[in-house]
Order: C-alpha cells, then sequence, then structure tokens
C-alpha cells in the first residue's frame, strides 16, 4: 500500500515553529489528519498542529525524551472527537537521520495506546532533524511513508524508498540530481485530458521519469485530434484517447506506470480515481471538471496546474495567442477568484442543447461558439511550460519566491508575465469547512448528476 502524508505550508510551518522552539533539545508535537483511503493507497492529510504543553515534557535532552501520558490523553480525545489519524512527531536535535532504538523500542506501545482510544484510523510518527523528514505508518505493521510533500508557494517534497540505478537519465540528473530523479520516480501524477495540452504533458512526464501516469478522458480519437495529439495515428482514429495516449507512453520504454481511464471526471467514480494523485495537470477545454478540480485541491491539498491556450482569429487569420498556466496549491487564489472560470460559464456549459437554443433565441445566452481554433505549436508550447513550473515548483524552490501562481503568455509575441492574483473573502475557495476535509458525502461536497 502506496502512503503519504501531506501538508499545507501553514501547517508545515506552525510544526517547524513548535519543534525549532528549542533547538538543542527534542521537542514534540502531534499532527492531527484526515486519513483517505483508497485500494491502492492511503494519504494523510495534516489539518491541525498540536504542540506538546510545556508542562508535559518530564524529561528533555539532546537524544531522547519522555511525556507524560496527559500529553498523549489529550490528544487521543480531540482526535477521536475530529475522527482524525495522530502522527507523533518529535525532533532530533543529535542529527540521527532515521528512528532509533528507543524510537523503535516505544512507539510500538504509543500506537497501540492511539489504536485502542481512536479505533479505525491509521496512526504513526514523523522524525524530524536538520532539513530532513522521516515517517512511518501503522498499517497495522510499521511501513515507512512514502512520499511526505508540503504544498504551498514551495513544494517540498521527500521520497522515502530509494531507486535502483538510472543511468538513461544521465542528463536529467545533471540537472535535478539523483535525489530529484528518484524523487519523480515515486510521484502519481494525474493528467486529465488527453488532447493537445494532456499529450504534451503525459509524454513529457514519461520523459522526465514519472514513476505513475493516471490519464482520464473520456472522448474517442477523431481525425482532426490528429494534427494536435502527439503519439496519435490517423490508423487510431474511433479508439479512446487515453488508450492512444496509453499506447504511446508505454512504447517510450522508460519505465513509467501508465493507467488509462476512460471517463470523464465530471462523474463521481471517475472524480474519485484522482485521490490517489500526488499532483494533477488539468488540461481540459471546460469550466465544469476545472471546477472540480478545484473543489478536490480544496478536499485534498493535491496542487493542480491548470492549462488553458486561446488563439484569437477571424476570418482565418491569427490576432493573438494567448497561454495561460495557472497553479492551484493551498494559498493561491482559484480560479473563480482570478474570474478564469465563472457560474454563469458553469450554468451555461450545463445546459442541454435545446434549452440553450430556447436561451439563445431569447437573448439568455451568448451564441454557440464555433469550434475554436487550436494548432499543435501553441498547445505543445504551453504544455512545455507548465512541465518547467512543475520542475521549478520542485526543485527550484528559490525561483518561485518573487514569481506569482499565473504564467500568461502571448504566443505571437514571444512574451510571460506573472501575477498573484487576489483571493476574493467570499469566494468558495475561502471556506475553511473544505480546507483539507478529504472525503465527505456527497463527494467533494457537489450534487453529481
Ligand atoms: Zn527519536
Ligand atoms: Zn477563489
Amino acid at each position: 500500500m502506496r502512503s503519504s502524508l501531506v501538508f499545507s505550508d501553514a501547517t508545515s510551518r506552525s510544526l517547524h515553529e513548535v519543534l525549532q522552539a528549542s533547538p538543542f533539545v527534542e521537542r514534540a508535537a502531534f499532527l492531527l489528519c484526515t486519513e483517505v483511503r483508497t485500494d491502492r493507497s492511503c494519504k494523510l492529510i495534516v489539518k491541525q498542529v498540536v504542540p506538546v504543553r510545556p508542562g508535559d515534557y518530564l524529561r528533555q535532552h539532546a537524544a531522547g525524551m519522555s511525556l507524560a501520558s496527559a500529553a498523549y490523553t489529550s490528544v487521543a480525545k480531540i482526535a477521536r472527537d475530529t475522527g482524525s489519524s495522530i502522527i507523533f512527531v518529535h525532533s532530533h536535535p543529535s542529527g540521527a537521520l532515521y528512528f532509533s532504538d528507543q524510537d523503535d523500542r516505544e512507539e510500538p506501545k504509543l500506537i497501540e495506546f492511539f489504536k485502542a482510544r481512536v479505533p479505525g484510523r491509521t496512526h504513526g510518527a514523523l522524525v524530524v532533524c536538520d532539513g530532513c523528514v522521516v515517517g512511518r505508518i501503522y498499517t497495522p505493521e510499521a511501513a515507512d511513508l512514502d512520499v511526505i510533500a508540503e504544498w504551498g508557494a514551495h513544494w517540498k517534497v521527500h521520497a522515502g524508498a530509494s531507486v535502483g540505478k538510472q543511468d538513461v537519465f544521465d542528463r536529467s540528473i545533471r540537472a535535478i540530481g539523483r535525489d530529484g530523479q528518484a524523487l519523480l520516480r515515486q510521484l502519481v501524477i494525474g493528467v486529465v485530458g488527453a488532447g493537445g495540452t494532456g499529450s504534451a504533458i503525459a509524454q513529457m512526464l514519461a520523459r522526465l521519469g514519472v514513476g505513475t501516469l493516471r490519464l482520464f478522458d473520456e472522448d474517442k480519437l477523431e481525425d482532426s485530434n490528429v494534427p494536435r495529439v502527439l503519439g496519435a495515428a490517423m490508423s487510431q482514429v474511433g479508439q479512446a484517447k487515453v488508450r492512444v495516449l496509453e499506447e504511446h507512453l508505454r512504447s517510450i520504454g522508460l519505465g513509467t506506470i501508465v493507467e488509462a481511464v476512460e471517463g470523464s471526471i465530471c462523474r463521481q467514480d471517475v472524480a474519485a480515481m484522482l485521490r490517489d494523485c500526488d499532483v494533477i495537470f488539468s488540461c481540459v477545454d471546460k469550466e465544469m471538471p476545472r471546477s472540480i478540480l478545484m473543489a478536490h485541491h480544496r478536499h485534498y491539498l493535491t496542487p493542480v496546474i491548470d492549462l488553458g491556450v486561446k488563439i484569437e482569429a477571424s476570418q482565418q487569420s491569427i490576432k493573438e495567442v494567448w497561454g495561460r498556466i495557472t497553479t492551484m496549491t493551498p494559498g493561491s487564489p482559484c480560479l473563480f477568484c482570478r474570474g478564469r472560470i465563472s457560474a454563469e460559464g458553469l450554468r451555461l456549459e450545463a445546459m442541454r442543447l435545446d434549452e440553450r437554443s430556447a436561451q439563445i433565441r431569447q437573448g439568455y445566452a451568448p451564441e454557440l461558439d464555433e469550434p475554436a481554433p487550436a494548432v499543435v505549436a501553441y498547445t505543445s508550447a504551453v504544455a512545455s511550460m507548465a512541465a518547467a513550473e512543475f520542475l521549478a515548483r520542485l526543485f527550484l524552490p528559490g525561483a518561485r519566491k518573487s514569481l506569482g501562481d499565473e504564467s500568461l503568455m502571448r504566443l505571437d509575441l514571444g512574451t510571460v508575465r506573472s501575477n498573484s492574483g487576489t483571493m476574493r473573502a467570499n469566494c468558495i475557495c475561502a471556506n475553511d469547512e473544505s480546507f483539507a476535509a478529504g472525503d465527505i458525502s456527497p463527494h467533494l461536497g457537489l450534487s453529481w448528476g
């Protein structure tokens, strides 16, 4: 079972503040987490950091500490009331990079205690030392966490298990390092939409050496798609787009596991399959799937990189070409805040064709759009920029500091600018209840058709 622990940068910051308050002796805290279980993964999303109260430290030095039992009973009570998993965290100021022998002896007793007080939840432990973090959960045997991720303006991702030699990636390793390459191998990345941008992103992620790609699209390949869908051939017209892409990615032979999901994420069962993903690329051209991905991001904190391409043309002549990459990560404004999608747009999109025709006649809806112009050079360019954004978030945190979460490109002019956007106070993304809520019923709190 694959396991991951997910922080927002706010919860990560508050944990580090607690642990660094006395940097020369061990300190401890508890994480209360929302648990998300699928048939193949267990994801714990940190909701709250509970520091150990000063009076509950019985003994504290550089390589050891003991806590009063009240520390454990009080956190177990909160976890039980909120249905949370508990992760016990302590620091190793001595610099020891892994759990000590004493940790190995004491921890199972603590986990048994948590399991008795908060049954049906997965509990675990984390050790933090200078710039390094390792963790394990009990399911029920102890197993190291595969991925520990902090999502926010900066992404910090620690991958537990190491991977074998990856000489084929020698040229990438020279840029992102062996650890970086190994990290890519540990990631599960969702690509929603297997058209022009989606096929290009998926191909780049496979060539980067990403471990698992999960592709979502309900459409069949049409002949008018072939000029933009990378890896597609005219002989495949009529096949499911995700199957065409899956076949192409497998043929690359770089070891990426490809999972094709032939279905729309506007269906509840398909949307639920996004839950295993660490990062999601949104390569769709409609507002409804974008709004579902935003809701998914809020509930599971999974970063979503949304791509848009727009060619302004009239009378078969290009006027302007726009590319957009918007990264949704904890603390960033959503697509509603940014005006990229709207309630009105969703309303029009949800209308049946006959309803919409009636509304057009009555003047309540704009004319139906012709198929939008689309050109492979522009879809692929935006996909490349999105892949570069993903690499920058993971491996160049310093470079992201001054930039916002959205890049706008004028592909006809060759210019790029970034913006931070503004979070609107009354927006759906300001609703704290859905933040890190995980699985709720109905899924994502939405009404599904
Ligand atoms: Zn320890
Ligand atoms: Zn918003």
